[in-house]
């Protein structure tokens, strides 16, 4: 028997689910908790007690009359009780955001340059430890530090315990501990994911929270920005496969012959569909040398809203090759959304045709099979967004890792 561990195990379970109501729907009554958890209002009650205790919840100033019987003060998460830092590892470049459990950006992170998302694990570690260092003070004691979330535009291993050589997979173990270990005032867990993940779970959210029916069970979603990179989404949770590598789109092969990819292979879909490959294809390699990529990719813009032919034919063949990606895709996950991310998504009017010609025979053989392709809406912060919404969760899951306040926030009338 292990009575004791499973009733608190049991209550960290409750916990979370008062937490994550009174998240999603603040300011609600404790009656509104407990019809929508099935938790006897009594629970709820001793539940709301124990979160006002450690500040993640407070009671409104002001009291509601609840219809009959006495005045009902409205419940509210304390979203700066916490603190998330989310930092996205691009090319060339580091961004970190600190929030709260609002989950909601600033306007303006802290950027730095770095040497990119590949390279030895210690230099990259290094240029973290040091751009969150910059961004983030500490907090005060009222501030619990929730979690550092660490986005890389590069895949993430979630197993084995070396260094991965260049170009390979990060280990996310061995890079988290290398952060923390550069960090020693944070904290706070550090969690190692792949960006083109987060961006998938951000993008999810953000076109599920519009109509019901929209939310689909398996979505593959794919982005091309400085590099081609996808995730894989069941039920709204990130499917990593083996060893964390699902859903890499880029490399799936969509011609037996094509142009040699810098994976080694050919054919691979990236030597498509990248930013790279389609402004090189359109002849605007020299620009993009000159004045840097978005130049390039501006430029491509122009010229397909003017309908220059170069520029749609590529786009063209980018479609084609998308199409038979998304072909391979369904075929092996029945996948019912595909989400288009980075510059894809502003490229979708040019991709369609392609996309549709690819998938005609797959639609007509399986009529009732649903398949949306969907641009995402998030832009280039779609992968922080999914990251501070991966460590808001770890709060909410387990509101117990919040120690108690030190000035509980218990009573109407205090000011946020
Ligand atoms: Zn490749």
């Amino acid at each position: 028997m292990n009575a004791p561990a499973d009733s608190a195990a049991v209550r960290r379970g409750n916990l979370s689910l008062v937490l994550r109501h009174i998240a999603a729907h603040t300011p609600c009554a404790r009656t509104e908790v407990a019809a929508s958890t099935g938790l006897v209002h009594a629970s709820v009650t001793a539940l709301v007690a124990d979160l006002m205790q450690r500040g993640l919840v407070r009671e409104d100033g002001a009291a509601t009359a609840g219809g009959r019987g006495r005045p009902r003060r409205l419940l509210r998460l304390v979203p700066e009780r916490v603190r998330i830092t989310a930092a996205h590892v691009g090319w060339g470049r580091i961004r970190v955001v600190t929030t709260g459990l609002a989950g909601d950006l600033p306007d303006v992170g802290h950027v730095r340059s770095a040497p990119g998302p590949f390279g030895p694990p210690e230099h990259l570690a290094d240029a973290v430890g040091a751009a969150v260092t910059e961004a983030v003070s500490s907090p005060g004691s009222d501030v619990h530090p929730g979690a550092l979330v660490i986005a890389l535009a590069s895949p993430v291993m979630s197993t084995g315990t070396h260094p991965a050589a260049p170009g390979a997979g990060r280990s996310a173990s061995t890079l988290a501990a290398l952060v923390a270990e550069r960090l020693p005032g944070l904290r706070c867990p550090v969690e190692v994911v792949n960006d083109a993940d987060m961006a998938a779970l951000a993008e999810y959210h953000a076109l599920a929270s519009v109509p019901a029916e929209r939310q689909a069970g398996t979505v593959a979603y794919v982005k091309s920005d400085a590099g081609v990179a996808g995730a894989l989404l069941i039920n709204g949770r990130v499917h990593h496969g083996s060893h964390g590598l699902a859903g890499e789109l880029g490399h799936i092969p969509v011609a037996l012959d094509g142009p040699r990819c810098r994976c080694g292979a050919h054919g691979c879909l990236s030597a498509y569909i990248s930013t790279r490959a389609v402004c090189d294809a359109v002849g605007l390699a020299d620009l993009a040398s000159a004045q840097g990529p978005d130049a390039a990719v501006a430029a491509l813009l122009h010229h397909l809203r003017n309908g220059e032919p170069r520029a749609l034919a590529a786009l063209d063949r980018a479609g084609h090759a998308l199409g038979a990606a998304v072909q391979s895709v369904i075929g092996i996950t029945d996948a019912e959304q595909i989400v288009l991310g980075g510059h894809l998504a502003d490229w979708v009017p040019w991709l369609a045709p392609g996309i549709d010609a690819r998938l005609s025979a797959r639609r007509a053989a399986f009529p009732t099979a649903r398949l949306t392709i969907t641009p995402g809406t998030l832009g280039p912060r779609a992968a922080l967004h999914g990251a501070v919404r991966t460590g808001r969760d770890r709060t909410f899951a387990d509101p117990t890792t919040v120690p108690p306040a030190r000035q509980p926030i218990a009573g109407p009338g205090i000011t946020p």
